[in-house]
């Protein structure tokens, strides 16, 4: 073909009719999730809704806004008498087709997506929350989800208490009170701390608080806090369910329908902190591969956890699925395996830590995680650097403290690159 021949032309095809939410699906090009199904199966097929146009692959509809027949059918769409989209910020059937598939893997009757893993922190705690709320929150936490709690929260009039997350009394005692809100992170970062959510759960409910878990770190494979008892899982979609670092993301998971539509509904809707379509789009691709990356993440961060744990220039390696571990035993309850991040303290402190960073032929410097590329980060001088001196001391947030995403090149080419990097040191 010439270039520049290929011209597009119009087809008499019909034009694409998107199966609306709430009609009887077409079974021939949309087969019903089976209860049967594994959970691989969902995440593969799982909220697939194939539009007139029969695409194999999940449909990409960026569009802000739908028509409606009549000016009847948009007064009952907005009366809320019929189910159909009326515009992006409230749904969109590429993020519905993501939040179904969420919802199904997490065994959860609803999800909502949103723009990033902050905008749903923000929302699960926002949406339920008003002057004079108590709440409560484990003081190991990604470094803006403290802010959203330490600075933002107490600004407009809720009260909130950090406590160590790891020491049941201290929940006991800031659970004593009436409480709205728990919010949690399990494992930690960096330092990897595993709380236990099945006990502070119960503690929890007893004080009235409903529990939001930051299940980013586990995966929702390796994880199931509504299981153990949580009220409310939220994830950044961004890293491990997307994997390969290219966008934002999140997503808040839960079965509380008064939740929904008395908190969260409103508030997404009105607010506006919604996922676009495109992201939507390539987290239900990440979605298909999470279990078998999470699978070779977990084999290459116990093959390197193993490896440091053995060296002589390593004072501290942290990996749930070490004996060493602190809450070892807890770990291996409430997760299926170790996880992918490993942690890890190399001797003399910042100066060798960056030694060993600069060091690194092929793991890369970054402070995201959770991606196909293994990824490092010195979290005293980065992610944590807003902390105080005595709040990294409290953390375990050592000068020497280096936090490892393990990715999925071949594990023997990464432990090559931590030995000769940690070579470097001597
Ligand atoms: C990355 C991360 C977040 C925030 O997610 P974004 O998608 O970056 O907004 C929250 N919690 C944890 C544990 C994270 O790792």
């Amino acid at each position: 073909m010439r270039a520049g021949a290929f011209v597009f032309t119009p087809t008499k095809a019909p034009p694409l009719v998107v199966l609306l939410l709430g009609e009887e699906p077409k079974m021939a090009i949309n087969k019903p999730v089976q209860d049967t199904w594994r959970s691989q199966t969902k995440l593969v097929r799982g909220g697939t809704n194939r539009s007139a146009a029969a695409e194999t692959s999940e449909g990409l509809f960026l569009t802000s806004g739908y028509v409606y027949e009549s000016p009847q059918e948009a007064e009952l769409a907005f009366k809320g008498e019929k189910d159909r989209f009326i515009y992006s910020r409230y749904a969109n059937p590429t993020i519905a087709m993501f939040e179904e598939r969420m919802a199904l893997m997490e065994d959860a009757k609803y999800c909502v997506a949103t723009a990033s893993g902050m905008s749903a922190v923000f929302a699960s705690l926002l949406c339920q929350l008003q002057a004079g709320d108590r709440v409560v929150a484990s003081r190991a936490l990604f470094g803006s989800c403290l802010y959203i709690i330490n600075d933002l929260l107490p600004r407009y009039g809720v009260e909130t208490e950090l406590v160590n997350g790891t020491d049941i009394e201290q929940w006991e005692a800031a659970l004593s009170r009436p409480t709205k809100a728990v919010f949690l992170e399990t494992p930690s970062n960096p330092t990897l701390d595993i709380i236990d959510i099945a006990a502070v759960s119960e503690l929890a409910h007893a004080a009235g608080a409903r529990v939001i878990v930051d299940n980013v770190f586990a995966s929702p494979i390796l994880q199931k806090p509504m299981a153990l008892g949580a009220d409310i899982v939220m994830y950044s979609a961004t890293k491990h369910i997307d994997g390969q670092g290219r966008v934002l993301g999140g997503t808040i998971l839960f079965d509380d329908t008064s939740y929904l539509e008395d908190h969260l509904k409103p508030f997404m809707r009105h607010t506006g902190p919604c996922l676009s379509p495109f992201n939507a789009w390539t987290l239900l691709k990440g979605l298909e591969t999470l279990e078998l990356r999470i699978r070779r993440h977990c084999s290459n961060a116990r093959q390197l956890a193993t490896f440091l744990a053995a060296q002589p220039g390593v004072s501290r390696t942290i990996y749930p699925e070490l004996d060493s571990h602190p809450q070892h035993d807890l770990a291996m309850r409430q997760m299926e395996e170790g996880g992918t991040m490993v942690s890890f303290e190399v001797d003399g402190g910042k100066d060798s830590a960056f030694r060993f960073l600069n060091a690194l032929k092929l793991v890369d410097i970054s402070n995201n995680l959770g991606d196909a590329k293994s990824l490092t980060t010195h979290p005293a001088t980065t992610t944590h650097q807003r902390l105080s001196d005595e709040e990294r001391d409290a953390l375990g947030i050592t000068p020497g403290l280096v936090r490892l995403s393990v990715g999925l090149e071949d594990v023997n080419d990464l432990q090559e690159d931590l030995a000769q990097a940690l070579g470097s040191n001597h």
